[in-house]
């Protein structure tokens, strides 16, 4: 059965793409990423954030800490990965994992 992420992105596939576009925009007002330590100037001038989403920061990242997981977007796209400007989106992560259990066995 598909968890809340699989979920989703199930709906946002059904969506239009500039009603994607205007949910995202929404959703970024609600992302934390600029009260986190790692959040630096060059993300600041970028104006970035929902990296969850959007995938990693074109900026050099100096790992601090990550707050992504007290993030209310956390929460309700049932996150489960860190650092995403650093790493990559969750469907990125989610995708990279998937090909590492298959190339391993899942071990
Ligand atoms: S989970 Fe992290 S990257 Fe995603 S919106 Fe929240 S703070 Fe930003
Ligand atoms: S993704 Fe995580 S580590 Fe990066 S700025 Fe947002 S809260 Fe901080």
């Amino acid at each position: 059965m598909a968890d809340v992420f699989e979920q989703k992105i199930e709906e946002f596939s059904k969506m239009a793409e500039d009603e994607v576009t205007r949910l995202l925009e929404e959703e970024k007002k609600l992302c934390i990423c600029k009260d986190c330590s790692t959040y630096d100037t060059c993300m600041t001038e970028n104006m970035e954030g929902l990296y969850c989403a959007l995938g990693k920061s074109p900026c050099v990242v100096h790992e601090r800490e990550c707050i992504c997981p007290g993030c209310p977007i956390y929460e309700e796209y049932g996150l489960t990965y860190n650092n995403y400007c650093i790493k990559g989106s969750e469907d990125e992560l989610r995708k990279r994992q998937h090909e590492l259990d298959i190339i391993t066995g899942g071990e």
